[in-house]
């Protein structure tokens, strides 16, 4: 590819679109055959204000595609155990399907104590260590939700893994970690990278697939991009800015993700349907 030619877009909120309208199929399906409506619930402590959006656009999302969204707040000064009572509640509780926890979660809580305590047929939103597990041996699992659905826009958009050389900075429980076990099992080279990396651009250099999940607003920069890359932008920052700079990147890369409108659709509507296969696989339904 000419250097001096921008990138195509990939365009997540149109992949989220379909994805959406698949998960609203399955759940009429599940209500037609069982009468039972699928619910996923959303769990949220304190009122830091991302938070409070997120979990409000979820149960949007939810509803949606018509499913009941079920909605618990906490304030900000609960403990681990009564955080870890209501998830055991949920649990039990035949009417949800998937349970949610918002993070982060106010410092006094012991996140990894209570993320445990979802099971893992309801863990929609692909936190504990087992569904982790599951997703590092390639098993059947309801993965994080971000890094799925990186592989579904890779996978939308015909990008080669196999043998490809692949770069994931950040190694998060929630993002790096999953999505380069993910790129593994679909044959790629991984290199995972963390804030002790050494050479950093010139590793991002040799990449054919460069996955952002740094949490630095335009930190991957232009020309670190090998001509002819695909770069996925996960980072989320202040100001809705990623974690490349895209407007250099774009002149080297053959693909990209905006930011808004790339990974961010895509990691929602992946919960949405998760849910909905959730509630399938409990209820016996076929979808
Ligand atoms: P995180 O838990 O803060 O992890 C950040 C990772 O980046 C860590 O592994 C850290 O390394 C690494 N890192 C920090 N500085 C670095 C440096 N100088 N060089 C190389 N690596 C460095 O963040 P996260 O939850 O994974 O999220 C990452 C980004 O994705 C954020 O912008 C977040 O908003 C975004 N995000 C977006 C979505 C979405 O739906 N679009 C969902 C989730 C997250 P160490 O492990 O060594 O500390």
């Amino acid at each position: 590819m000419n250097e001096t030619q921008q990138a195509k877009l990939i365009d997540g909120r149109s992949l989220a679109k379909h994805v959406l309208e698949d998960a609203a199929r399955k759940v009429e399906k599940i209500k037609a055959e069982t009468g039972i409506t699928p619910s996923l619930a959303t769990i949220l402590v304190g009122d830091d204000p991302a938070s409070v959006t997120y979990t409000r656009m979820k149960r949007k999302r939810c509803k949606d595609a018509g499913m009941i969204p079920r909605r618990i707040e906490f304030p900000a000064e609960t403990t681990t155990e009564e955080l870890v009572a209501a998830i055991h509640d949920l649990a039990n509780d035949r009417l949800v399907h998937g349970i949610l926890l918002q993070h982060p979660v106010p410092k006094p809580i012991d996140k990894r104590t209570a993320f445990e305590a979802i099971p893992v047929e309801k863990d929609v939103d692909g936190v504990t260590s087992a569904t982790l597990g599951r997703v590092i041996l390639g098993m059947p699992a309801f993965a994080s939700c971000t890094p799925r659905g990186i592989m579904h826009l890779l996978e939308a958009y015909d990008v080669e893994l196999l043998g490809a050389e692949a770069i994931v900075i950040g190694r998060s429980p929630i993002l790096g970690r999953p999505m380069a076990s993910m790129l593994i099992n679909r044959h790629a080279t991984v290199t995972l990278c963390h804030s002790h990396t050494r050479s950093l651009a010139n590793l991002v250099r040799r990449a054919d697939v460069v996955i952002a999940a740094v949490g630095k607003p335009r930190f991957i920069k232009g020309d670190w991009i090998k001509p002819g890359a695909v770069v996925i932008d996960a980072g989320y920052n202040e100001g809705v800015i990623g974690d490349v700079d895209f407007d250099t990147a774009i002149e080297r890369a053959s693909l990209i993700t905006p930011v808004p409108g790339g990974v961010g659709p895509m990691t929602i509507a992946t919960l949405i349907d998760q849910t909905a296969d959730a509630a399938a696989l409990q209820l016996g339904v076929a979808v």
